[in-house]
């Protein structure tokens, strides 16, 4: 079943290479943006901090020396000295510093345009009250500082408790040249920043292209690959995970070559074991239609080893077909619990009679009844082809010897006999599809080279497994091992229950 986010949520592919391009170009950007704008305002707003703070100082200093002096009081001699010193304050700090006595007349104005004039601005009540106000005025770009100054005391200093204000100094400072010089500055570092994103976007372009590069020659190679060449190398090891990719899909494109070529010989090998009754059927006929006045015998005798030749082929297309249903239906096993005991005495029923004509001693033993989960019509055909292998390349008076056992998670059964042997080296081979040890004897007793194809891939479907020791000349063990795979199927003691006959 579909995910519902998925199917609902599906966004269209991003162009890699584009998206790699817009990350980095964003986060090369993010950091500038922040220091362009987040830093600058801070750097600003302290240098104006700071820039009040002296001015405040400046006025504090102003206020006391003036105090001292008894400026206000007019002392002449001390009035230049002063007087130069405030001109230099405020031509240092680009400012005006306006001094206004108890009348809220000006009595020193280092622009001299409001002496002898009257300034009653609200700061300047303020400051008359003792306070120091300040303040910036943003339109207009200038620093304000009103600075009371007081009356010597009566110890000879201005820090008394109880001390008149004798005037107030207001102190006003341009900010105009700051601000001028911090745009310089921040004009310089705009310029820079802009230069640098510049210099970020040829950067970006090449490294998106170092990173996609590998991604699109691997898309390149697929495509190769997907056209139908096997043969076409993939091999990108730029990056880690582009070598894992090159490395996964060359493990498929092996497998693929391997299942092509099984798949070429399987058919190849069919075509052959099909056309081998095909072709001893047409020499019968051509021999037949040959002879002039055949007798009735020989005709007889020919069309019964046509008809014998037809019966291989019927068998060779159903163990074919059994084969190709098998590879079809695996996800369908129509497993129940089975009583195994029960189902080898129904086999061995069947067979006995071709046991018979060879003199064969078959024989059931069971050490353990055990219930198993399997598909009975499937095993059974598993099972079947073992024992009837086991009597058909056997001696004359010789013995089979089927053995049934299990633990808590397997059944175990065994198929001994005492036939003709398997070489060593071929005994991986007979698991084959059409391998036959000795062709003739194999055709002789109606074999087609599938049955053991046919009971492994039905073991292993059964998530089993088979093993096969032989000796030449002295008979063959097949041992299949199934799991029980439910909890129902416990095996219960059956004390060496034996059937023989
Ligand atoms: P076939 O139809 O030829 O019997 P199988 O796939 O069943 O095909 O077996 C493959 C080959 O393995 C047989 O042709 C035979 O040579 C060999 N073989 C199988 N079972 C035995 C056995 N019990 N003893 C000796 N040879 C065997």
């Amino acid at each position: 079943m579909p995910h519902p986010f998925r199917t609902r949520f599906s966004f269209p592919p991003l162009p890699f290479r584009l998206t790699l391009i817009v990350l980095f170009l964003l986060f090369g950007c993010i950091p500038f943006f922040f220091k362009g704008t987040v830093l600058t305002r801070t750097f600003s707003q302290t240098t104006l901090e700071n820039r009040q703070n002296e001015i405040q100082n400046r006025s504090r200093i102003l206020s006391t020396k003036l105090t001292r002096a008894g400026y206000l009081k007019n002392t002449v001699e001390q009035d230049a000295a002063l007087n130069t010193e405030m001109d230099t304050i405020a031509s240092v700090y680009d400012g005006r510093i306006v001094l206004i006595d108890s009348n809220y007349r000006v009595i020193r104005d280092t622009f001299h345009l409001a002496e002898g004039r009257y300034h009653v601005a609200p700061e300047v009540i303020r400051g008359f009250r003792g306070e120091n106000v300040n303040g910036y005025n943003g339109e207009l770009h200038y620093l304000l500082q009103t600075t009371p100054v007081y009356e010597l005391s009566a110890e000879g200093d201005s820090f008394g408790d109880e001390r008149t204000v004798e005037g107030v100094i207001l102190f006003i400072a341009s900010t105009e040249k700051l601000l001028q010089s911090l745009n310089d500055a921040g004009s310089t570092r705009v310029m820079f920043d802009l230069i640098t994103v510049l210099l970020l976007i040829p950067l970006t372009l090449i490294v998106s292209m170092m990173v996609s590069g590998p991604f699109r020659a691997l898309r390149n190679d697929l495509t190769v690959v997907a056209e139908g060449d096997l043969n076409h190398r993939v091999e990108q090891n730029a990056f880690t995970v582009t070598r894992q990719i090159s490395e996964a899909i060359s493990t498929t494109i092996r497998r693929l070559k391997d299942a092509a070529q099984s798949r070429d010989e399987f058919v190849s090998n069919v075509s052959h074991e099909l056309k081998t009754p095909i072709t001893s059927i047409r020499v019968l006929a051509d021999s037949l239609m040959s002879m002039e006045d055949a007798p009735v015998e020989l005709y007889k005798d020919f069309m019964n080893d046509i008809s014998g030749e037809i019966d291989r082929e019927a068998k060779i297309i159903d163990d074919l077909l059994s084969l190709v249903r098998m590879d079809r239906s695996a996800v369908r096993l129509e497993r129940k619990p089975t009583d195994m005991h029960g189902m080898l005495e129904q086999i061995l029923k069947r067979l006995r009679p071709i046991a018979r004509l060879s003199n064969v001693d078959l024989t059931l033993e069971t050490v353990r009844e055990v219930i198993a989960d399997v598909d009975e019509v499937k095993f059974s055909l598993a099972i079947t082809n073992l024992v009837e292998n086991a009597i058909k390349y056997n001696v004359k008076d010789g013995w089979v010897h089927v053995t049934l056992d299990a633990d808590h998670q397997f059944c175990y059964i065994k198929v001994e006999d005492s036939g003709i042997g398997i070489p060593e080296d071929q005994i991986d081979s007979v698991f084959e599809r059409f391998y036959r040890v000795d062709k003739a004897r194999s055709r002789e007793t109606g074999g087609t080279g599938l049955g053991l194809a046919i009971t492994k891939e039905i073991v292993l479907m059964h998530q089993g497994s088979i093993r096969l020791t032989s000796t030449e000349g002295e008979g063959s063990c097949f041992q299949v091992r199934i799991p029980l795979l439910h909890n129902e199927s416990a095996a219960k003691p059956a004390a060496g229950k034996e059937q023989a006959e």
